[in-house]
């Protein structure tokens, strides 16, 4: 079975407070002294995972990215393939635009950059994640852009 052990990603590239405050599903960045705006970290990322893992915010205790739903490949951990990918009910627009959305960190590429450079891969787990979930849009994106499949 599939477990985070050593990785953070999601807490690098899944933002919930400041301009991204509307993912803040439950409201509890002030109750638990968040600060995890779009391209830093989030302020309680340490050496050792999450610096309040055992009372930690809701939506961070129900997070799985694919790697551990899907039981993807080890290569496929994003600590390891430099990327996530997560099934996103509602997409951007509302719930009958469910999508599967492939985060990674940086500006230095674009999404698009991205996904050339990366296409094999990323290809390989949209694949097994359309076979999961259905067929729906893919999004890759960064903090300030997106780029659909
Ligand atoms: S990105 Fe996935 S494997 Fe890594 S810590 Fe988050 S849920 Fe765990
Ligand atoms: S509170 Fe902990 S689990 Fe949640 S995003 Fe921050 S470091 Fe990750």
């Amino acid at each position: 079975m599939n477990s985070c052990g050593e990785c953070t990603f999601c807490c690098e590239v899944l933002p919930f407070t400041h301009e991204a405050s509307w993912a803040d599903t439950y409201n509890e960045r002030y109750k638990y002294d968040i600060i995890y705006p779009p391209g830093r970290a989030c302020n309680k990322v340490c050496s050792t995972g999450c610096s309040i893992h055992e009372n930690k915010p809701k939506i961070c205790k129900e997070f799985n990215c694919d790697y551990i739903l899907l039981e993807l490949e080890e290569k496929f951990k994003p600590n390891k393939c430099g990327f996530l990918c997560r099934f996103r009910k509602g997409g951007f627009t509302g719930e009958d635009s469910d999508e599967i959305w492939i985060h990674f960190k940086g500006k230095e590429k674009t999404p698009k950059e991205f996904y050339d450079a990366n296409k094999s891969a990323v290809d390989e787990v949209v694949d097994f994640a359309r076979q999961k979930y259905g067929w729906h849009l893919v999004r890759i994106q960064n903090e300030i852009e997106s780029y659909t499949l």
